[in-house]
C-alpha cells in the first residue's frame, strides 16, 4: 500500500476533502456539477523523498508507472500490462523552421496501445475500479475513451460497459468490439451518452470512467508532462499546445507541469495553450468571459459540431478545473475551424512525420494559427502533443486527402512510359 503518497480527495471548488478509500469516488455532493470535480491530492515530500531515494534517471520502467508515487493507484503491483506511455518526442526541423520556431517538439501519442493519449487516464481509472470493489467499469465517450477502457479492462479482466454517440467513427468502434466491451450507441450527442452512464453507474454501482467526473483519470493524464520534461532533459518547451473537449488532457498536463515545479525539478513551466473547434468551443468563450469579468461559469447550451469528434463536446465536464489550471499556467484558450483543422492534419504529416486524427491535428492548427498570429515568440520552443493517430477516424482522413492523386497504372509494356509521364507532372515535396 503507499498510502503514504495519495492522501485526499479534494473538491476544486469548496476544498472539502474525502477519503480516497471511501464512497465518494465521483464529484463532491455539495457542489453544483461542473464545479465538482475532485481532486488527487500527495504528500509531496513523501514523494520528493522516494524520488530521491529511487532517482527518475535510474528507473527502467519505460511507461507511466515508472511515475507510480505520483499515480492514485495504492496497490504498486496494480500495472495494467500494456505498454502505455513514454511515447515518442521528436524534434521537427522542418515544422520549425515552416513556423518560425526555434524548436517544434512533437509529442507522438498515437503509441498507446489503443492510438490516443487515453490511455494514459484509462489504466488509473481501471487500476483504481479494480482496487475499490467495483463489479465494473463503465464510460461515456466520444470514442476513444471508450477504445481504450475496453483495452485497458481487457487486459486485467474486468468488465467493461461504454456509451457512445451514433457518430462515432468507425475505426473506434471496432476497437471497442474487438476487446469485448459491452457497447451502447446512443442516438444522441455526447453528451447525453454522458447523461446515460452517470445513471447506470448510479444504478449498477459501477465506477464511472467519464471525464471530469472520474477523479483518477488527471493524475494518469499529467505523465505526459513528466515524460516531456524528462525526455528533454527538464528543458521544458515555452509553450505547449493541445486540443481541448473535456479539459481533462488539458488540466493534467498542468498539473505535471505544477509538480515537476513543486519538487525542484523545473524553475518555469510551459504556458499551455488549449485548442479547441469553433463549432465547439464553450471552453474558448468561457475562457474569454473569465478573463474579462473573473467569473468561471460555462454555458451548457452550445450544440456542438466538428470534424474533429474527439473534441466534439458541448458541456466539458473537466472545464471549470481547466481553466484555473490554464491561467495558472499563464496560457489561453483558443479556437480553429473545421478548415483549419484540415488543413492541419495534412500539414501535419508532411512537416514532421507523424498523422494525426482531426482532435490532435487541432493542436497543430493551434500552432501554425498562434504563430501566423504572434500570439507566441517568434524564436521559441513549442511542443504539440498528437493526442490520437490518424487512421482512428478513417472518413475524416479520406476527406482530408481526396485530392491527393493516386496514380493508376496498368501492368504491362508501357508502365514505364505512364510512370515516366506522371513524375513529369509531379512535385516531389
Ligand atoms: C479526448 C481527446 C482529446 C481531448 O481531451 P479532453 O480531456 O476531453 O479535453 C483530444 N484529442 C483526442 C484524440 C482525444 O481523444
Ligand atoms: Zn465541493
Amino acid at each position: 500500500m503507499n498510502k503514504q503518497y495519495l492522501t485526499d480527495l479534494k473538491c476544486n471548488t469548496c476544498g472539502q476533502t474525502y477519503d480516497i478509500n471511501g464512497s465518494i469516488q465521483s464529484l463532491c455532493p455539495t457542489c453544483p456539477p461542473l464545479h465538482a470535480t475532485l481532486e488527487c491530492v500527495f504528500d509531496y515530500s513523501a514523494v520528493k523523498e522516494a524520488f530521491k531515494a529511487n532517482p527518475l534517471s535510474k528507473r527502467r520502467d519505460m511507461s507511466i508507472f515508472r511515475y507510480m508515487e505520483l499515480l492514485p493507484v495504492l496497490n504498486p503491483d496494480a500495472h495494467i500490462p500494456l505498454q502505455i506511455g513514454w511515447s515518442p518526442l521528436y524534434a521537427s526541423a522542418t515544422g520549425a523552421e515552416k513556423l518560425g520556431l526555434k524548436h517544434l517538439l512533437i509529442k507522438d501519442d498515437s503509441h498507446n496501445p489503443t492510438a490516443s493519449y487515453k490511455d494514459r487516464a484509462s489504466a488509473m481509472a481501471v487500476a483504481r475500479a479494480a482496487e475499490l470493489g467495483f463489479s465494473a467499469i463503465c464510460t461515456a465517450s466520444t470514442g476513444n475513451a471508450a477504445a481504450s477502457l475496453a483495452a485497458c479492462s481487457r487486459a486485467v479482466h474486468f468488465p467493461c460497459v461504454v456509451f457512445v454517440p451514433e457518430k462515432t467513427p468507425t475505426a473506434k468502434l471496432i476497437q471497442m468490439l474487438a476487446y469485448g466491451a459491452i457497447v451502447f450507441r446512443v442516438e444522441g450527442t455526447y453528451d447525453d451518452a454522458f447523461e446515460i452512464s452517470i445513471r447506470a453507474c448510479e444504478t449498477f454501482d459501477w465506477m464511472n470512467r467519464s471525464a471530469g467526473y472520474n477523479p483518477y483519470l488527471v493524475e494518469g493524464k499529467k505523465t505526459g508532462a513528466w515524460e516531456l520534461a524528462e525526455q528533454t532533459g527538464f528543458n521544458l518547451p515555452d509553450t505547449v499546445f493541445v486540443s481541448v473537449g473535456d479539459g481533462s488532457i488539458i488540466s493534467g498536463l498542468c498539473k505535471g507541469f505544477q509538480e515537476l515545479a513543486e519538487l525542484g525539478y523545473v524553475k518555469h513551466i510551459p504556458r499551455v495553450i488549449g485548442v479547441q473547434a469553433t463549432g465547439a468551443n464553450t471552453l474558448v468563450r468561457a475562457w474569454n468571459r473569465f478573463v474579462e469579468t473573473g467569473a468561471l461559469d460555462i454555458d451548457t447550451t452550445i450544440q456542438p459540431s466538428t470534424i474533429a469528434d474527439s473534441i466534439s463536446v458541448g458541456i466539458p465536464r473537466e472545464g471549470i478545473r481547466a481553466l484555473r489550471m490554464v491561467k495558472a499556467a499563464n496560457g489561453f484558450m483558443m479556437a480553429v475551424s473545421d478548415e483549419e483543422i484540415l488543413t492541419a492534419m495534412r500539414r501535419l504529416p508532411l512537416e514532421t512525420a507523424v498523422m494525426g486524427e482531426p482532435a490532435a491535428a487541432a493542436a497543430y492548427a493551434g500552432l501554425i494559427k498562434g504563430s501566423q498570429m504572434n500570439m507566441i515568440d517568434k524564436n521559441s520552443t513549442a511542443a504539440v502533443f498528437v493526442t490520437g493517430s490518424g487512421l482512428k477516424d478513417s472518413v475524416a482522413a479520406e476527406n482530408a486527402w481526396r485530392s491527393s492523386p493516386l496514380n493508376a497504372i496498368k501492368p504491362g509494356p508501357n508502365v514505364f512510359n505512364m510512370i515516366t509521364r506522371i513524375l513529369k507532372d509531379t512535385k516531389i515535396q
